[in-house]
């Protein structure tokens, strides 16, 4: 048997570093082993997927050095490699599983499926839906079918008793079946869910192995139910531990950077970031913390995975950053990495429009467009001493601005003068006044280029991270602020 493995992003947002973390196991488990790894686009979600995220998480991914043998821009023998083109495959599948009594039409209105979940709640029953809870009686649901009326596809799962599902680091899990709920197998519109396409594809694709993040594990029966129903041989499942912040929550980015554009902005190398990647939750054989992708590869054991939380601590991956710079690179070396960094015809060519009208001679340069070689800027609160509102008004804009910035899908300026004029407008002040702390954040001076095209071009990441610096250079937010804040800006 050949050993394959796969990553499997959907391309809704920046490239997330949990997903490098993923893809770096699975290609190391693959080449262990003699094996290949293969990419997959599941953009099933055709709302949030875009062409601009996939492209994303392929170029950073690569930047990091994890090639995959198969995937939507190399091609291979298994494709389309994108589940947005492979429809026809799982509308096929969905039919057999309908045909053979394992799948059911289910027309019921979501003014129905709340009812059914409110009835349930009042029973005191786990809210799950179940295949009894969504049957209609058999005249109601002929006069629906032959009516036309929009309808998904959802499996049958069993009403009770125990599910096992064996995990190569966990063992045996036990999942209760009558918390597991009817899935949506195709949706109205006739596109797949993530099981349907996941387990079609882990089995058309002839992967052997599954690693994937711990948050999967309440998928897991239903996998394991779909091969047997479709009599296919389950890939060996793996729930690798989440990336957690240093106060163990679970790595989101409200509260540290996430996305791999950020470190290669911050001016990480990517052999520290793999390396960083590569300690979490594992270990060389013997512990060292400085080593290559190839040398992880040839000792790399799965079983040497610990589920204890790995903590992404961003002052242990500097610290490691700083060995590759003073141990790996010669002074060519260091040279190349700056150039390809930053001293970029691309970027600096993205820079020159923003300085252009503001300088007089080319030393100016320099100084003016400083924030975007730079990462988190030098300020103090004085820095702010100019920007004519109270210290408790001060901290609520910068912060309602950086929840904004977060739940933004597309980064370009247009979006994000939409959100600053709204924000604006909220708190009653004119686009200046409003722009003047969040200059001072971004840029870390009252007067430099364009901020809003400083925040276009340094990207979501980049720019959040300085905001957040900003309100913690003024004082912080108290966790009791917080709640408050909160409340006002869901009431927005
Ligand atoms: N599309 C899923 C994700 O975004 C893949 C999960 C899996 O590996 O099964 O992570």
């Amino acid at each position: 048997m050949t050993v394959r493995t796969r990553i499997a992003p959907s391309p809704t947002g920046d490239p997330h570093v949990g997903t490098a973390y993923i893809a770096l196991f699975n290609l190391c488990f693959a080449r262990q082993h003699g094996g290949q790894f293969i990419l997959r686009i599941e953009d099933t979600d055709r709302v949030r997927s875009t062409p601009e995220s996939e492209q994303m998480i392929l170029d950073s991914l690569r930047w990091l050095g994890l090639e995959w043998d198969e995937g939507p821009d190399v091609g291979g023998p298994h494709g389309p490699y994108r589940q947005s083109e492979r429809g026809d495959i799982y509308a096929e599948y969905a039919r057999q599983l309908i045909e053979s009594g394992h799948a059911f039409r289910c027309y019921r209105t979501s003014e129905e499926l709340d009812e059914l979940r409110e009835a349930r709640k009042a029973a005191g029953m786990h809210l799950a839906l179940k295949p009894a809870d969504l049957a209609l009686p058999a005249e109601e649901q002929a006069r629906r079918e032959r009516e036309g009326w929009p309808h998904v596809v959802r499996m049958q799962v069993p009403a009770s008793g125990t599910c096992v599902v064996q995990d190569m680091l966990r063992g045996s899990i036990e999942v209760d079946w009558a918390q597991v709920d009817a899935q949506i197998l195709l949706k109205s519109d006739g596109m797949p869910t993530y099981h349907l396409a996941n387990v079609v594809d882990d089995h058309l694709m002839g992967i052997t192995h599954v690693l994937r993040g711990e948050e999967w594990i309440n998928s897991a029966p239903k996998h394991q139910l779909l091969y047997e129903y479709f009599g296919w041989q389950m890939p060996e499942l793996c729930h690798m531990p989440l990336l957690r912040n240093p106060d163990k929550s679970k790595l989101s980015k409200r509260k540290n950077p996430t996305s791999i554009n950020y470190y290669r902005r911050m001016g990480y190398l990517p052999q520290a970031v793999t390396n960083y990647l590569g300690r979490m939750g594992w270990s060389m054989p013997d512990e060292r913390e400085k080593f290559s992708l190839d040398e992880m590869m040839a000792h790399f054991d799965i079983q040497r995975v610990s589920l204890g939380g790995p903590v992404f601590d961003l002052e242990k991956l500097t610290w490691l950053n700083g060995l590759y710079i003073r141990e790996e690179l010669d002074d060519e070396g260091f040279l190349r990495a700056l150039m390809e960094w930053a001293f970029n015809e691309r970027y600096v060519k993205e820079i020159l429009p923003q300085v252009r009208p503001r300088v007089e001679t080319l030393s100016e340069v320099v100084p003016l467009a400083g924030h975007f070689f730079s990462g988190l800027p030098r300020i103090s609160e004085e820095s702010f001493d100019a920007v004519k509102l109270s210290r408790e008004d001060l901290l609520k804009l910068l912060q309602f601005l950086v929840w904004r910035l977060e739940t933004l899908p597309a980064w370009h300026k247009e979006a994000l003068l939409a959100e600053v004029k709204a924000l604006a407008s909220h708190f009653g002040l004119k686009m200046k006044e409003f722009l003047a702390p969040v200059f001072i954040a971004v840029t870390g001076s009252p007067s430099s280029t364009s901020v809003m095209d400083a925040m276009a071009i340094l990207g979501s990441d980049m720019t959040r991270a300085r905001l957040r610096h900003a309100i913690e250079v003024l004082g912080g937010v108290s966790k009791k602020q917080a709640k408050r804040l909160e409340k006002e800006y869901r009431e927005l």
